[in-house]
C-alpha cells in the first residue's frame, strides 16, 4: 500500500514551492489509490503560527488537494500536529540513547565553532568530530559539574549509506560527509532531524517525495530510520525518496519563499483556477506527454507518477502559467460556472461600481465573449465596467489619441448612423459605423475606434457591437454625446 505524506511547517504564507510539494504527493497516491498523510511540523514555537497553520488548511481546500489522514479528517495514527506529539519524541530519543544509537554531546556551541574553523583549515571534514562518542562515566560526571547542558546527538554508523532516489537515481554518501548530528535540544526540544523521521516511520509512509533542498539530510534518516526499525519503533523499513527538481525563478535564481511571484495568495488574489495553477505547477518537473501542457487534474492523477519526474531544474515562467490559466478558463468551465467563478470580482471589494449598479443580466450577455478573452478571473472588470459605471473610466492617453480631431468627424457620423439604426441589434450597429467609416474613407477596425473609447473609456475590449448592444441605445448615444461635447 502507497502511504505519503505532506508535512508543511506552518511558517509565512504558502508558497508555489510547497503547492507543487503537496500535488505530487497528492497525484501520487490519487495514482496508486494510497493514503495521503497531512502532517503539520509545527515543534518550532518561534517560526510557526497558527495563521499560517490556518492558512495552509484553507489553501489545500482551495486548491481541492484533499488528505486521507491528518488535521480534522483525524486517522489512526494521530495526533497529526506534531506539537501534540513531543512525549512521543521525547520517549523515543530515550530508547535511541539506551539502545547506543545516540549520546549526549557536552560540547559547547563556542567549542563546536572552533574546532570546525580548525578542520576547515586544516582541510579536513567540518563536520561534528565524535569528541562526545564515548566519554567516560567520569568524563560525563565532570561535564556535568561544569554545569553544560548536553544536547542529543544521533551516532551515524561508520559505512557509507547507498540508496536509489526515484528521480535521480542511485546515490551514496561516505561517513565523511555525514557526521553525527543533533536530534535534540539541550533544552530538551526535539528538532526536524528527529521529529521528521520519527513520525514517517509511525506513520507507516512508505514514499517521501520532496524537495531537492532536503537531499542532503537523506542519509542522515536514513540511517535514524534502520535506528528506529532495530528499537521497534514502527513497522519497519526504510520509505523510498524522491527529490523533486529546484524550481528556477527570475535570473536564474532559485525561487524563494521570500521572492513575491512565489506567494500563493497572488495567484488566488488574481484570480488563477485552482486546476489551471495546479496544471502549470506540475509541469515544474513532469510533463503529461510531449505536445501537452494543458489537462486537468483527473488526467494527471491517471498519467502521474514518479519515476517520470525530470531531475532538472525548472523554470518557472509566469506568461505560461497565465496561458495555461487562460485556456483553463476558456476550456474546462461552462459560461455558468464561468459566471459563479467572476461573482468576487463582480462585487465589493474587488468591483470598482457601486453594488447596486451590478446587472446580472446585462453580465450574462457578455460573459460567453469576456470568458474566451480573460487570463485570469481579476480580468473581468476592465472587460465589463463600462456596463455597470456611471461614466466609462477615462485614461487620457487613450482618450486623447483616439479623439484627434479627424476621429471626432467619424464619431459624428456614427453617431448619427448608430442613432438611425432600425434595430439595437450588434448586426444593424455593426452596419452603421462601417457605413460612417466608408463616408471617411476608413475601414471598420480605424472607424471603430473613437466609438469604443468614447463608449469603454478603453482602446481595446469585448467585441464592440455585442458591448453596445448590451449597453443599450440610451447610454451609448449619450456617452458618444459627452466625448463629442
Ligand atoms: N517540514 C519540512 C519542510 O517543510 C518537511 C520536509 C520533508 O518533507 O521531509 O521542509
Amino acid at each position: 500500500e502507497v502511504r505519503v505524506r505532506f508535512c508543511p511547517s506552518p511558517t509565512g504564507n504558502p508558497h508555489v514551492g510547497l503547492v507543487r510539494t503537496a500535488l505530487f504527493n497528492w497525484a501520487f497516491a490519487r495514482h496508486h489509490g494510497g493514503t495521503l498523510v497531512l502532517r503539520i511540523e509545527d515543534t518550532d514555537a518561534s517560526r510557526d503560527s497558527e495563521e499560517s497553520y490556518e492558512a495552509l488548511l484553507d489553501s489545500l481546500r482551495w486548491l481541492g488537494l484533499d488528505w486521507d489522514e491528518g488535521p480534522e479528517v483525524g486517522g489512526p495514527h494521530g495526533p497529526y500536529r506534531q506539537s501534540l506529539r513531543m512525549d512521543v519524541y521525547a520517549d523515543v530519543a530515550e530508547r535511541l540513547l539506551a539502545a547506543g544509537h545516540a549520546y549526549r554531546c557536552y560540547c559547547s556551541a563556542e567549542e563546536l565553532e572552533a574546532r570546525r574553523e580548525a578542520a576547515r583549515k586544516a582541510g579536513r571534514p567540518s563536520g561534528y568530530d565524535g569528541t562526545c562518542r564515548s566519554l567516560t562515566d567520569e568524563q560525563v560526571a565532570a561535564h556535568v559539574a561544569e554545569g553544560r547542558s548536553p544536547i542529543v546527538r544521533f551516532r551515524m554508523p561508520d559505512e557509507p549509506i547507498t540508496f536509489t532516489d526515484l528521480v535521480r537515481g542511485t546515490l551514496t554518501f561516505t561517513p565523511e560527509n555525514v557526521p553525527d548530528y543533533g536530534i535534540v535540544r539541550a533544552n530538551g526540544a526535539p528538532l526536524y532531524t528527529l521529529v521528521n523521521p520519527v513520525d514517517d516511520a509511525l506513520m507507516g509512509v512508505t514514499h517521501v517525495l520532496r524537495g531537492e533542498d532536503l537531499l542532503s539530510s537523506t542519509p542522515r534518516q536514513i540511517a535514524l530510520y534502520r535506528a528506529l526499525a532495530d528499537i521497534g519503533v514502527g513497522p519497519g523499513g526504510v520509505p523510498a525518496f524522491g527529490h523533486l527538481p529546484y524550481v528556477m525563478g527570475e535570473g536564474n535564481k532559485k525561487l524563494s519563499k521570500r521572492d513575491p511571484q512565489s506567494s500563493l495568495n497572488l495567484y488566488r488574489d488574481r484570480g488563477f483556477l485552482p486546476g489551471g495553477l495546479l496544471n502549470y505547477l506540475a509541469l515544474l518537473g513532469w510533463s503529461l506527454a510531449e505536445d501537452r501542457d494543458v489537462f486537468s487534474l483527473q488526467e494527471m492523477v491517471a498519467a502521474f507518477d514518479i519515476d517520470a519526474v525530470n531531475a532538472n531544474p525548472a523554470r518557472f515562467d509566469l506568461k505560461k502559467a497565465e496561458a495555461i490559466n487562460a485556456t483553463h478558463i476558456r476550456e474546462h468551465l461552462t459560461v455558468e460556472e464561468f459566471t459563479a467563478a467572476c461573482e468576487p470580482w463582480l462585487r465589493a471589494p474587488h468591483a470598482p461600481w457601486k453594488p447596486e449598479n451590478f446587472d446580472p443580466a446585462a453580465f450574462a450577455a457578455l460573459a460567453p465573449l469576456a470568458q474566451t478573452r480573460v487570463t485570469v478571473l481579476s480580468d473581468i472588470t476592465d472587460n465589463v465596467d463600462f456596463l455597470f459605471l456611471g461614466e466609462p473610466v477615462r485614461d487620457e492617453q487613450s482618450w486623447n489619441k483616439a479623439m484627434k480631431p479627424g476621429a471626432e468627424a467619424v464619431l459624428a457620423t456614427a453617431r448619427a448612423r448608430l442613432a438611425a439604426a432600425g434595430e439595437w441589434a450588434a448586426e444593424a450597429l455593426k452596419a452603421a459605423v462601417t457605413a460612417a467609416g466608408e463616408e471617411h474613407g476608413l475601414k471598420l477596425g480605424k472607424a471603430q475606434a473613437p466609438v469604443r473609447v468614447a463608449v469603454t473609456g478603453r482602446t481595446v475590449g469585448l467585441p464592440l457591437f455585442e458591448s453596445l448592444e448590451t449597453l443599450g441605445r440610451e447610454r451609448t448615444l449619450a456617452r458618444i454625446d459627452d466625448a463629442l461635447a
